[in-house]
């Protein structure tokens, strides 16, 4: 004789398995027909798989705190376009592999903006990936001396959207911006990156430590791309506590 329960578990159907009794009693009352009942078990596995695997996609991910588009203000900022933001959300530069590049100085969201983009992504189950431009070059780094290069290099060409935050805070050596380019080389045509910086493309030399790589990595990235440009005050800077402390 066949038990049900193992059998659930042997297909993995677990939500079925752990909703088909309460589910009778509900097609019963009902009076459903028999798909009827079939169709309340599937939805119910179906809704529980595409729950897990948003979960699944947030974790990995690795935002480093988790913001979404309803907590942006966008009043704050004396120039921003949220027409141009919204229209993001709706994910079609993800299938054209267009990238986004987020513009502005420090304070004014585009970490905010760049976590909530991908976790609407998350929500539409496209794989993303969260990180700083420093740990990127520092990883790689890192991966050549321990033999994992090539995994590492294919862990952040493998996600449908990469999100590079903070070029700029920090120099990159030669090396490191080689490293960095490859990244932006290697997915240029093949998978959006989002990227966040606090400098205007004519300080990225400073950035790449050459104008050539510079140049090169602006030029791969811009192909298709939006960018989005943020203008006005640190949001930091918003209560008058905060502004006085940093005036010091
Ligand atoms: P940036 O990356 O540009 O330096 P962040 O995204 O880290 O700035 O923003 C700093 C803090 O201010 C974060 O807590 C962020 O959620 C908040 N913030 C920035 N801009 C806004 C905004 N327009 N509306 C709501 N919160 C904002
Ligand atoms: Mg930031």
């Amino acid at each position: 004789m066949s038990n049900l329960k193992e059998d659930l578990e042997y297909l993995q159907l677990y939500s079925i398995c752990k909703a088909y009794q309460d589910k009778a009693k509900e097609a019963e009352e009902k009076n459903l027909s028999y798909t009827g009942y079939l169709e309340l078990l599937i939805q119910e596995e179906v809704t529980d798989r595409i729950q897990r695997s948003i979960k699944k996609r947030i974790t990995q991910a690795k935002f480093p705190i988790i913001k979404t588009i309803d907590t942006f203000n966008f009043d704050w900022p004396k120039s921003i376009n949220r027409k141009k933001i919204l229209q993001l959300f709706e994910m079609n530069f993800v299938e054209e592999k267009k990238n986004i590049l987020i513009l502005a100085p420090p304070g004014m969201g585009k970490t905010h903006l760049a976590i909530s983009l991908g976790y609407a992504a998350c929500q539409k189950r496209l794989s993303t990936l969260f990180i700083s431009a420093i740990d990127i070059v520092n990883n790689l780094y890192a991966s050549i001396s321990d033999f994992t290069f090539i995994r590492k290099m294919r862990s952040y060409l493998r996600p449908k959207i990469l999100i590079i935050d903070e070029l700029g805070y920090l120099p990159l050596d030669k090396k490191g911006s080689d490293l960095l380019f490859q990244i932006i080389d290697k997915r240029y045509e093949k998978g959006s990156i989002i990227l966040t910086s606090n400098l205007a493309f004519k300080d990225w030399g400073k950035i790449f430590g050459n104008n050539t790589t510079a140049t090169a990595a602006i030029d791969r990235l811009v192909h298709h791309c939006e960018v989005i440009t943020i203008q006005g005050d640190s949001y930091r800077l918003k209560d008058k506590k905060n502004k006085k402390l940093l005036q010091v």
